[in-house]
């Protein structure tokens, strides 16, 4: 993984600040861009750490159960990639991990609002009320929901975090907000070696009428055992997770000089 950005000394001016959000102190991980979390669109992604899955074949393991491992990344230098990056971007994906578990989620997806950017979700779909609440508040304008196996081997595919019958309840609210928000959910699975081509078929039987399955394509990884490693076309390098905006003569880093929207922050006059 890429040697992460954090900062000794902020890098935009003091005074404007997301710190206000406890959520910022959840992030692990940026990727400038991306064109493969996003059908159609070119987008940033955000990773929080923690996720209440242990899924043997998870891509962002260190991540999502050692976040305390990774240190946090520092808000404004976050907040400036943004601020650069928003104006040819299509849209902001907010990743993990799992991000519903963020406490204040909620108000970090409205400060991105003031990117002026579309907003999509990344979930294993455990908690579909916190889904419901954004989609109701307005905060998202997409989802993207992991499926990771048919009910019946959900234990297995989610390390013995969600069994069956939760599985069902939970995945059963997600498919009636796909229904009651058509066209903004996406659906995908990873066909680790415990989820076959019949699985696949049962997944896509379970899928609300006009919904698709991405089917992910998993690659074992030398170094975290039975984790999968990420596919050049479909899934990011492990590499890409963090990116370094605090280098001397980037030009979308600290010492940038390129014009940008104006930092939601610095709009709502917060203190930093
Ligand atoms: S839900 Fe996603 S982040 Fe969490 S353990 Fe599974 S693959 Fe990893």
């Amino acid at each position: 993984m890429a040697a992460p950005f954090v900062s000794a000394a902020p890098c935009v001016p003091a005074g404007p600040s997301a710190s206000a959000f406890s959520a910022w102190s959840a992030l692990r991980g940026v990727e400038r861009l991306s064109l493969c979390d996003w059908p159609g669109k070119t987008c940033a992604v955000l990773f929080f750490g923690g996720c209440n899955l242990r899924c043997p074949h998870c891509h962002n393991a260190g991540i999502a159960w050692t976040p305390e491992r990774h240190p946090e990344l520092f808000a404004p230098d976050v907040r400036k990639l943004l601020s650069v990056r928003s104006k040819w971007l299509d849209g902001i994906v907010v990743s993990g991990g799992e991000p519903t578990l963020v406490p204040d989620l909620a108000d970090f997806l409205a400060f991105l609002r003031g990117y002026g950017l579309p907003v999509k979700l990344d979930t294993n779909g455990s908690r579909p009320e916190v889904v419901a609440e954004l989609l109701a508040a307005g905060l998202v304008d997409a989802v993207s929901v992991d499926v990771k196996a048919p009910f019946a081997k959900y234990s297995a595919a989610t390390g013995e975090r969600l069994d069956p019958v939760a599985a069902q309840a939970c995945l059963t609210r997600v498919f009636a907000l796909a229904v009651a928000h058509p066209g903004r959910f996406f659906f995908r699975t990873t066909a680790t070696p415990q989820v076959g081509p019949r699985d696949l078929d049962a997944i896509r039987a379970l899928l609300p009428d006009r919904h698709v399955l991405t089917v992910q394509p998993y690659v074992q990884t030398s170094e975290e055992g039975s984790h999968a490693t990420a596919d050049t076309q479909t899934r990011r390098t492990r590499g890409d997770l963090v990116a370094r905006t605090d280098r001397p003569g980037d030009p979308e880093g600290a010492q940038g000089q390129r014009s940008e929207r104006p930092d939601p922050g610095q709009a709502a006059g917060r203190q930093g």
